[in-house]
């Protein structure tokens, strides 16, 4: 195996890594809650929350309709039943009656659209619960889904250090410091497959003669355009 090959089945190796690498920081970042599930669960909370204030006000208005309704009862009792008998005082009592069911009149008024109010917070209630139940179970599954791609890329990546492992013993140490300085600098790709005198890297054509003697393989041949290791393409792999 000539040298840019040795090099070329490193980068392989190395940009497979790379993407895998790439791939498992992804899963990481989706594992665990997701934007949408923190928003499902705060609009089911702040709707909890509206329904809550909504049935405080309906208790509140009921209780002083009740409140209303018992001080009539008793008014209209005293009114008939013989207690009162001073006419100035019944005549403070009739006024009172219907001063009282002015006021009720309007308090039921609140009280009915306090009760329209409890159903629509119920309605927009019921739809964020709903929302955020779906929401739990899609998560629930793309957690699982994850998790399995989490294991199989760690599988891959185990298995592409252990290729490593093995190249790097066969490859001259000095080669190996040229491969890693470019690799650095070129962005991951130290060496570019040529394919068709194409530089794959760059998308650069070779000149004939620089791309004859990257064909013949005696010698390190460097893109002219994009200063990387070329490597013929002859088993067809592309660097990306
Ligand atoms: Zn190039």
């Amino acid at each position: 195996m000539s040298r840019t090959s040795q090099l070329f089945e490193l980068q392989q190796v190395d940009t497979e890594s790379d993407e895998r690498l790439r791939r498992a920081l992804s899963i990481n970042h989706a594992l665990g809650e997701t934007e949408s599930l923190r928003a499902a669960r705060a609009a089911r909370e702040a709707a909890a929350a509206a329904l809550g204030e909504a049935q405080k006000a309906l208790r509140a208005a009921s209780h002083e309709v009740e409140t209303l309704s018992e001080h009539l009862a008793t008014q209209s009792k005293r009114l008939y039943d013989g207690t009162v008998k001073n006419p100035k005082e019944l005549v403070a009592i009739e006024h009172d009656i219907v001063q009282t069911k002015q006021v009720r009149s309007a308090r039921e008024d609140t009280l009915l659209e306090a009760m329209e109010a409890v159903d629509a917070r119920q309605a927009e209630f019921d739809a964020a619960d709903r929302a955020l139940a779906l929401g739990e179970t899609e998560w629930e599954r793309s957690q699982e889904g994850l998790l399995e791609e989490k294991d199989a890329v760690d599988t891959q990546l185990k298995a592409l250090r252990v290729r490593r492992e093995k190249l790097i013993p066969g490859i001259d140490w000095a080669d190996l410091q040229l491969y890693e300085r470019l690799r650095k600098a070129k962005h991951g790709v130290a060496v570019a497959a040529m394919a068709n005198d194409i530089c794959q890297a760059c998308r650069v054509t070779i000149p004939g003669g620089t791309a004859r003697s990257a064909r013949q393989g005696h010698t390190f041949v460097t893109c002219p355009s994009c200063g990387r290791l070329l490597h013929p393409g002859e088993r067809g792999e592309m660097v990306r």
